[in-house]
C-alpha cells in the first residue's frame, strides 16, 4: 500500500489538496490530485523537490507541469515491482492486524476478569476475590505477552516498511536508468529534457546540449565482437559519469552508441570545454583484454553542442546539437562542434 495514512488524516491532506489545487491553474483530476497528495503528504522527497524547485519559476502551476510531474515522479515505477512491493506491504499489514485483534480479543478478557475483581472487592468477600485475583494475574501475564507479541510485530514490520521504501525508490530509479551504463535511459532522457525547457534559464546561463557519438564504432564490433563493443559503451559510461559532476548536470544514453548530456543554467563556453574533456577522456580510455591486461583497443568520439534558444522545444534543440555532431563527424571525428 502506497498510501498509509488513516483516515483521519487524509482527510485532513484532502483540505490541504483542495486548496493547493485551487491555487493553481491544473484541471482538478485524479493525476492533479495525486501529485498535490504526495505533495501535501511529504512522502516523496523527489517530487517535493522538483514542485519547489518548478514554483520559484511558475507560481502557478498549469496542466502540463502537473503533467510532466506526475510522469516523472509518481508514475514512472516499474508496474511489476510496485506488485511485488504493495503485495508485501499488504501481506504485512494483515500480519499486524492479526496480532493488534489477538491483543484486543485478550484485552476484552482482560478487561471483564478485573471488572469482575473490583465487584468481588466491592462486596468485601476474601473467599469470591481468591479465584478472581489468580484469574485476573494470569490475565495479566497473557496481557503482556500478548502486546509484546505485537510490539515485536511493529518492529519487524517497521523495518520491512523501511527495506519496502528502499525498494520503491530503487524500482523507479530502474525505470529510467540504462542497465549497461547506469547513466539515464532514453525515458530518463526525455523527462529531463521536459523539465530542463520547462524552466527559464538563470540570468546570464543557458540550458545546454551536448550529444556525442563513438566514431566508426561498426568497425568495433566487426574486428572485435558485440561483447567488446558492448565494453565501450560501458566504459564510455563510466568516463562520462566521471566527467560530469555538476549536481544539476546528467547523462543519458540516448540509443545505442549515441549519448547526451544535459546541463541546465551553464554557459555555451561550460559546455564546449565540458564536451572536449570527454572527448580528450574517451581518447586515452585504454580497453584492455581481461586476461593479459594488453592494451585490445581506443575508441575516438565526435560531439554537437547546442544551447537553448527562445522558444526552442526538446525537438529543435535536439536536431541543433545532432546537426552540430554530423558536422563533427564531417570533419573527421574526433572533435566538438558548436552548433
Ligand atoms: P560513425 O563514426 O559515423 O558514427 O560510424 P559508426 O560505425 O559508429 O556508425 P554506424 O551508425 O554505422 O554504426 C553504429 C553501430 O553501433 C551499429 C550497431 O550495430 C552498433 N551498436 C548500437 N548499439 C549497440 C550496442 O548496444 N552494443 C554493441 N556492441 N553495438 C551497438
Ligand atoms: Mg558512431
Ligand atoms: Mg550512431
Amino acid at each position: 500500500m502506497r498510501y498509509k495514512e488513516s483516515k483521519e488524516q487524509s482527510a485532513e491532506l484532502l483540505r490541504t489538496v483542495l486548496a493547493l489545487m485551487g491555487q493553481h491553474d491544473a484541471a482538478f483530476n485524479p493525476v492533479t490530485f495525486t501529485v498535490w497528495y504526495e505533495f501535501a503528504a511529504g512522502m516523496n522527497a523527489r517530487l517535493t523537490q522538483a514542485i519547489e524547485s518548478a514554483l520559484q519559476n511558475e507560481p502557478r502551476l498549469g496542466d502540463d507541469a502537473l503533467d510532466r510531474l506526475y510522469q516523472a515522479y509518481v508514475a514512472e515505477a516499474d508496474p511489476a515491482a510496485m506488485q511485488r512491493i504493495s503485495g508485501e506491504l499488504q501481506r504485512m499489514m494483515a500480519g499486524m492486524a492479526a496480532s493488534a485483534l489477538r491483543t484486543g480479543d485478550r484485552a476484552g478478557v482482560f478487561g471483564e476478569q478485573l471488572r469482575g475483581l473490583t465487584v468481588a472487592l466491592n462486596t468485601n468477600n476474601p473467599a469470591a476475590m481468591t479465584p478472581l485475583v489468580n484469574e485476573a494475574l494470569a490475565g495479566t501475564v497473557e496481557m503482556r505477552s500478548s502486546a509484546q507479541e505485537l510490539e515485536q510485530q511493529v518492529l519487524v514490520s517497521c523495518r520491512e516498511i523501511e527495506r519496502l521504501h528502499v525498494d520503491l525508490i530503487r524500482a523507479r530509479d530502474e525505470a529510467v536508468l540504462d542497465p549497461l551504463t547506469r547513466v539515464l535511459n532514453r525515458k530518463g532522457f526525455d523527462q529531463e529534457l521536459a523539465s530542463m525547457l520547462a524552466q527559464p534559464p538563470a540570468p546570464g546561463s543557458t540550458h545546454g546540449l551536448i550529444m556525442l557519438d563513438i566514431d566508426h564504432f561498426k568497425l568495433v564490433n566487426d574486428s572485435h565482437g558485440h561483447v567488446m563493443g558492448d565494453r565501450v559503451i560501458q566504459a564510455l559510461g563510466e568516463v562520462l559519469r566521471s566527467c560530469v559532476t555538476g549536481k544539476a548536470h546528467s547523462v543519458a544514453r540516448y540509443g545505442g552508441e549515441e549519448f547526451a548530456i544535459l546541463l541546465p543554467h551553464s554557459t555555451l563556453d561550460f559546455s564546449m570545454a565540458l564536451a572536449d574533456t570527454v572527448r580528450l577522456r574517451t581518447r586515452a580510455m585504454k580497453i584492455r583484454d581481461r586476461r593479459t591486461q594488453e592494451v585490445v583497443l581506443t575508441v575516438t568520439i565526435s560531439a554537437g553542442v547546442a544551447a537553448m534558444q527562445a522558444g526552442d522545444d526538446a525537438q529543435g534543440l535536439i536536431e541543433r546539437a545532432d546537426a552540430a555532431l554530423y558536422k563533427s563527424k564531417e570533419s573527421g571525428r574526433d572533435c566538438v562542434t558548436c552548433a
